[in-house]
Parts: structure tokens; sequence; C-alpha cells
């Protein structure tokens, strides 16, 4: 055997229990509470959680987005994933206008190979949508990738999707099992008002969440809903900010849907009084931070499942590059860190201090993405067969969230006033040590492509 852990605790989504896991050949061959200490590397995981390795369906590495590419590439994206227990990354392929989807997967992948850690899957961002490519979605599939997001809003940018366009998609995810990811924000009226804002000289931070309020969410989210809903299509919103948008999520659930819902971290522990601060830019994304009462409505719906998945919606930008708009909201790259943090931000604030289920945390950070984006059973889970991507998580290790304590590229840390208690610290993808004891042992280039399967609805 390659790889022995024992005495931790194993965590899966329905149960917690003490037991020794081995590793052979990259995949989990043992779990037993009385095992051989016979392997090549025998880890003592006494006292600590066993988790799966974390599966984070939201990452924007090495991307052009408004005249700056995000600092964090695919080797220092998926460094700081693995030292915050994420062991695979779904990375949005952005489909240039004249290229088509497999063409898109092609350019990513040549980005990403000689540079992950971890591994890593793809969607595609589609910002071009023809009948053509339509009919290239079966080859996209066979090519692994199961997952497509359309833009409400981006007119502008020339990443827009019209109404026509996403019933159109939702329609072909019945027919051939795939899922339609929506950025929801209605695109009108936030261009309204973000033109009104600025013609009234408002440019400041502040601004850039006051032309985006909560029901430019609510509606959008409501209509890719109701449109899912009217073509029994697979539809997964991306990023839900919004107390409104998770009402509209729970209401369409109800009526029997096949909808699904993700949040950000950054939409559950923080709030939109960053905006006020001197470094008000840092926090500019879209859709933008809310209020505290949205924070706490969307740990309710993580809670009563109504919220699926966590993703980080990992997207960095340096000072220097956030200063491009400096003097004006709508110049400033969106974008915040995340892959890092995630899972300690979920154990300290969720299971810490909300007392939600360390089983729930799993569920949502490992099995839910791999069984929606088609990475199940192979990732996701601790079992007999599976990728051996665990993490050994130590619930009494505590880290300031601070720059010099995290691993991204990005020279700040939009989380600085947050000393969580709880830290992975071992990490191993396919039984291969990334983080061994806080220190990284990974390999540029080690990580591999994940072939993503038709996912059940
Ligand atoms: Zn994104």
């Amino acid at each position: 055997m390659d790889l022995l852990i024992k005495n931790g605790i194993l965590v899966t989504p329905t149960d917690c229990f003490k037991a020794d896991i081995g590793v052979d050949e990259g995949k989990i061959v043992a779990i037993s509470s009385k095992m051989p200490a016979e392997a090549d590397d025998v880890v003592d995981a006494k006292g600590k959680y066993v988790l799966p390795g974390g599966i984070d369906p939201h990452t924007h590495m090495e991307m052009p987005f408004m005249g700056a590419t995000t600092v964090d590439d695919f080797e220092y994206g998926t460094i700081a994933a693995a030292f915050g227990g994420v062991t695979t990354i779904i990375d949005f392929a952005i489909q240039p206008k004249d290229k088509t989807f497999l063409e898109t997967i092609a350019l990513w992948k040549a980005k990403a190979d000689p540079k992950v850690v971890t591994d890593y899957a793809l969607h595609v961002a589609v910002t071009n949508l023809t009948e053509d490519l339509i009919k290239e979605i079966p080859d996209v599939q066979k090519a692994g990738v199961q997952s497509f997001k359309l833009f409400m809003p981006y007119r502008k940018e020339g990443l827009m999707s019209d109404d026509g366009r996403i019933f159109r998609m939702l329609e072909e995810s019945r027919k051939l099992n795939f899922l339609v990811q929506l950025h929801a924000e209605n695109n009108s009226i936030l261009e309204m008002l973000i033109e009104r804002n600025v013609n009234a000289g408002k440019l400041s931070a502040e601004y850039h969440a006051k032309s985006r309020p909560n029901y430019c969410e609510g509606e959008a989210i409501n209509r890719g809903l109701a449109m899912a809903h009217a073509t029994n299509g697979n539809l997964y919103i991306v990023h839900m900010s919004t107390k409104e948008g998770l009402m509209e999520l729970r209401r369409w659930k109800m009526m029997g849907a096949n909808v699904f819902g993700e949040t950000c971290p950054h939409y559950l522990v923080l709030n939109d009084e960053k905006y006020l601060s001197p470094k008000g830019r840092r926090y500019i994304m879209s859709p933008p931070l809310r209020g505290k009462a949205d924070n706490e409505a969307l740990w309710d719906g993580l809670f009563d499942h109504s919220l699926d998945t966590v993703g980080t919606d990992h997207c960095t930008f340096t000072d220097a590059q956030k200063d491009l708009g400096k003097d004006n909201f709508t110049k400033v790259p969106n974008g915040v860190p995340g892959v890092e943090t995630m899972i300690p931000l979920l154990y300290s604030e969720g299971v810490r201090r909300r007392k939600m289920s360390i089983n729930r945390l799993v569920e949502m950070t490992a099995l839910n993405p791999a069984k929606l984006f088609g990475l199940y059973p192979r990732k996701g889970t601790l079992n007999i067969g599976s990728d051996a991507d665990i993490v050994i998580f130590d619930p009494d290790f505590e880290l300031q969230l601070s720059r010099e304590n995290l691993h991204s590229k990005i020279d700040y840390s939009i989380y600085e006033e947050f000393t969580v208690k709880g830290m992975p610290t071992y990490t191993f993808v396919r039984g291969k040590p990334v983080v061994y004891n806080r220190e990284y042992v990974g390999k540029k280039g080690s990580g591999k492509y994940v072939h993503a399967i038709k996912p059940q609805f």
C-alpha cells in the first residue's frame, strides 16, 4: 500500500466514524477499523477529521477580464486550493467569440495542464451561442465537459446571452442531459443605473453595489428558473447573493423545477459596508456584496438545502490591477480570491459558530459538486475505488487569514479580520501529497484534467 492514514475521523455526508484509510496507486483501496500498519507512508490523524477533497465548482485562473488577467495562474491558484483543502477546481473556459466550444476547451487545457498541482475540470462559458455550436454539444460532452455557463449581464463586454438563447440552451439541456449555469442579473436595469450614477459623478466603489441592487438579481433568477421550469431544463444559478434570489430558488424547487443554487463565501461572511472603506474596490465583484440580512438568509439556505453548493468565484486581481478603476468603479476588474479560505471559513463560521454539521459541509463542498458536474463517484466521496483525494483537517489549528498566511499571488487578503479555528493540514490528490503538515510538497503539472461524465439529475 502506498499510503495509510490512521486513527482519523472519516466524514461523509451522513456519518462520522473512526477508521483507517488505505491508498494504493492513487485510489482508496481500504477503509477499516483494524488495518495492519503496512504502507510506504503512514500518517497519524488522531484527533483530526479526514474529509473527501473539496471541489471548488467556480474558479477563474489566468483569466483575461476588463483589461487585466487574474494574477493566480493555474499553478499558484491550485497551490492555494490545496492549502485550503480543495483537490479539484472546476474552471470556466471562456469562449473567444470566434472559437468553437471544443477549441475553447483545448485553449484552456493548454494553459492548465503544464501548471496545475491539483486536478481540474472545466465548464464552458458561452459568449456566442449559435445553432452550429449547439450541434457540437454532444462532442463536448464526450470530451468531458457537462456544464455551460450563460451570462444575463455584460452586454457591453460582449458576454451576454438574451432570453431566447437561454431558453434554447435549456431545451437542449433536457435532451442531452447537461447542466446550464446562469449568471443572473438584469442587464438593462443595471446598465441604466450605472449610467445614471456615472453621469451624476458618483464613481466611488459603493456605487458599484448601488448600481446592481438586490432586485436586479432576484428578478433575473426568477426569470431563469421560470424558463428552466417551462423547458424542463437543468439549471444551476451561480454565485447567488440575495435573499430575494434565494426565495425564488425555493419557490421553483417546490414547483418541481430541476434547479440548483450556489453561493460564495464572501456573500456569507462579508457585507456591503466594505465598499465604504478606502480599499473598497478590492471587494468589487458581480453581483456585489449585500447586507447582513442577506448573509443570514444565505446561511439559512445552506441549512435547509435550498442552496446546493458553495463555490468561490476565485478571481484575483492585485491592488495595482484594481487601481485601474481608482477614479471610476466601472473600470475596476471584478473579482475576489476565495479558493484557499472557503472550507476554513465554512468550518469556523458554519460548523463552529452556527452549528452546521460537518457532514453538511462535506456534502456542499465535495459530494454535491461532484454529482452535479459529473465527477462522481470518482471524486467527491471517500469510498473504495474513488480517487484518493483526501484532506486531513485539524479542528484546533488556528490561523489568521492574513495575506502572509495565504498562498495566492494576490497582494492582500479580503479576510484579514478573520481568524479561523480549523484548517486542512494535509492534502492528497490521487494519493500524492500536495500539502504535508502545512508544507507545500506538490509538483507543477502533476494535476490532471478530470473527464466529467453525464450527470444524473
Ligand atoms: Zn465567476
